[in-house]
């Protein structure tokens, strides 16, 4: 196993765990990630912890399914999928997840949103009460959502493309008012070579009928909340190796494929 990057250790507090291990309690303020970003998006999309063990270390979170099988939502306990064909679906505790992070949500900072805000305007406004240059936190948006432009990623068969090859084939939608919870985590850029650097947010409607992967969205009336986080507890499954930092995926790449 490659050695950590000594600015990801500084930035993110990162301990390498197997998993029994996985649990957090809220004292904590930590994160657990299974799988890394670079992996995942090199074609690994299976993994090897169940939607079970991340509900028993962690209460809100995202991700996706094994086979790359849709957006992952984990709000209050609760892990929902959003398929890119068909209806939102609460997810089995014996699924599998090859990527994924989750925290038990702690309210550091309350940030109440008044009027609407667009989606440059929501980032900016998380970025002063999280500074870009801190480590990782958690955001919670609960409220109103003008806009919403969401995808979902389709599930792969075998032997797996990279993400690059099927970005295109990605299901999007646009929604507009609906209520809903924006669940997402903000990595600081040393985190490179495990998360996406930046905001990354998922998505899930009050009435647990929509949800994905935030491309765009405006928000408000809405109340944010923010957890620090202090710590990542980092499980990798087979076959996934801490990447090497030569090897990182392009900010172009991730953009492409996951940004907003
Ligand atoms: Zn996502």
């Amino acid at each position: 196993m490659s050695s950590l990057d000594p600015a990801l250790i500084h930035a993110l507090n990162v301990r390498l765990v197997d998993h029994a291990e996985l649990g957090i309690s809220p004292a904590d303020h930590a994160v657990l990630q299974t799988s890394t970003i670079a992996a995942l998006l090199d074609g690994q999309y299976d993994g090897d912890v169940t939607i079970g063990e991340i509900l028993a270390a962690g209460d809100f979170g995202i991700g996706t399914l094994n086979g790359l099988d849709g957006e992952l939502v984990i709000v209050d306990g609760e892990a929902w999928q959003a398929p890119a064909e068909g209806p939102v679906r609460r997810v089995g505790d014996d699924e599998q997840t090859p990527f994924a992070v989750a925290t038990r949500f702690v309210t550091d900072e309350i940030v109440e949103i008044e009027a609407p805000l667009d989606h440059a305007a929501l980032i900016a406004l998380m970025e002063r009460h999280a500074p870009p240059q801190s480590g990782c936190d958690a955001v919670r948006i609960d409220g109103t959502f003008p806009a919403l432009h969401l995808r979902s990623v389709p599930r792969q068969k075998k032997p797996y493309p990279p993400f690059k090859e099927i970005a295109a084939e990605q299901a999007e939608s646009r929604y507009e008012n609906l209520r809903g919870t924006i669940v997402g985590f903000r990595f600081p850029h040393a985190a490179d070579s495990v998360e996406m650097a930046g905001h990354h947010l998922h998505f899930i409607s009050d009435d647990r009928s929509k949800a994905g992967h935030v491309l765009e969205c405006s928000a408000g009336p809405a109340t944010l909340r923010i957890e620090t986080v202090g710590a990542m507890r980092l499980e990798l499954p087979p076959g996934v190796a801490l990447p090497d930092p030569s090897e990182l995926p392009s900010e172009q790449l991730l953009h492409q494929v996951e940004g907003g």
